[in-house]
């Protein structure tokens, strides 16, 4: 089975993620591409299941067992694409030219998936001698919660799930996301919240009668400043992801120019390197400023987490992609990524995790998204030989 044929498939099938906004359309969600995922896995006459994340969200789950073999290798790909706005070229004709294929996904990560069906396709149709038993899982909401890898997790780590196909921990993980077949064995993670300032509320013709909430943000934004500027010296860098960083991204405050403003919020990213605390991160900030300022503000409970993945227990399994890497693109490195993966949501279970897969992250998200085809190509040879002998 050829990827580029199953790339083509998934890419014509939209599955984008809402990214939190309140939004519906033909395109958005993974309904559509869940159900094409149970028709392919079916036609391969492996076990399979479809399970419900959230409304219309599900993860997609099909297991190929070789009896008496102890490994387990689960190949994840997300389903989830991000939005279409802005694209300069046709998002979902998945048109080839020049040995590319063009449209939203192709690259991040639809090309990643296309190269792991076809080899579970390849080796339930094969089923070498040496093979492990092979999970692949389909998962929802990467872009945006990371719900389905959550949810995956809690399959072998959390309470036991009649029926379901994984009740144990797999071996190892593998994830895909366009690592230009290099491996992937530790990224940092975010932790993201919102700071909020409060005033009282006044007419802006006498300003002396209330009390500001913006100017109040303004002396916490020059101290956070401050604190971007330190943290590089008060934490110890990665020796693959660097140092952790601190982004103010939005403020929003007051009502109209002529009214003081009683309230006003910013949003806070904070990226994590592996080794910190990601619990640390918040109460680290509090304690800087309340150090520093005589201004009230209160910090609201974070969105994301700041889950990371670690290289400290993923090294053998990434040497052993390694050599099958060699054989069939030439020489590749371990890496650091700056941006995060559901390997870190697998990881934290205990399970080593390593991330591989076609197509650059400079190309993942773009206007006119694509995939080197020779790239997808290799990507499945790789996973191919990695399972068919593991
Ligand atoms: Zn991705």
């Amino acid at each position: 089975m050829d990827p580029l044929e199953i790339l083509k498939e998934l890419v014509a099938i939209p599955s984008v993620n809402p990214m939190g906004r309140d939004i519906a359309g033909p395109e958005y969600l993974e309904t559509r591409l869940s159900e094409h995922l149970i028709a392919f896995f079916r036609s391969l006459g492996v076990d399979c299941q479809k399970i419900e994340v959230l409304p219309g969200r599900a993860n997609v789950i099909a297991r190929l067992d070789r009896p008496g073999t102890a490994t387990t290798v689960l190949l994840d790909a997300h389903q989830d694409t991000v939005p279409v706005e802005g694209m300069t070229i046709e998002p979902f004709e998945a048109a080839v030219r020049d040995g590319k294929l063009y449209g939203r996904g192709a690259c991040d990560v639809k090309g990643g998936m296309a190269a792991m069906l076809a080899a579970f396709a390849r080796l339930a149709t094969e089923r070498p001698a040496g093979r492990a038993n092979v999970i692949m899982s389909c998962t929802c909401d990467e872009e945006s919660t990371a719900l389905g890898a959550k949810a995956l997790a809690k399959s072998w780590s959390g309470p036991a799930q009649p029926g379901s196909l994984i009740s144990a921990p797999p071996t190892l993980a593998v994830v895909a996301e366009p690592t230009e077949l290099n491996i992937v064995v530790a990224h940092r993670g975010a932790v993201r919240w919102k700071l909020r300032t409060r005033g009282r509320s006044c007419h802006s013709s006498r300003p002396q009668e209330g009390v500001n909430a913006i100017y109040r943000m303004a002396e916490v934004l020059s101290c956070l400043q401050r604190f971007a500027d330190e943290l590089p010296r008060m934490v110890k860098p990665h020796p693959l992801c660097g140092s952790p960083t601190i982004s103010v991204g939005r403020i929003s405050g007051g009502i109209s120019v002529n009214t003081v403003p009683d309230e006003c919020t910013i949003e806070i990213d904070r990226r994590v390197v592996p080794g910190e605390d990601p619990q640390a991160v918040i109460p680290q900030v509090t304690t800087y400023l309340r150090e520093r300022l005589d201004v009230d503000f209160e910090m609201l409970p974070p969105w994301l987490d700041g889950a990371t993945l670690s290289d400290e227990n993923n090294g053998p399994w990434a040497d052993r992609l390694m050599t099958h890497i060699a054989a069939v693109a030439g020489g590749r490195e371990k890496q650091g990524a700056w941006y995060g993966t559901n390997a870190s949501r697998l990881a934290v279970t205990g399970v080593p995790a390593i991330v591989f897969g076609p197509g650059s992250i400079r190309q993942a998200h773009t206007a006119d998204e694509w995939i080197e085809i020779g790239e997808l190509r290799q990507a499945s040879e790789i996973y191919y030989r990695f399972c068919a002998n593991a």
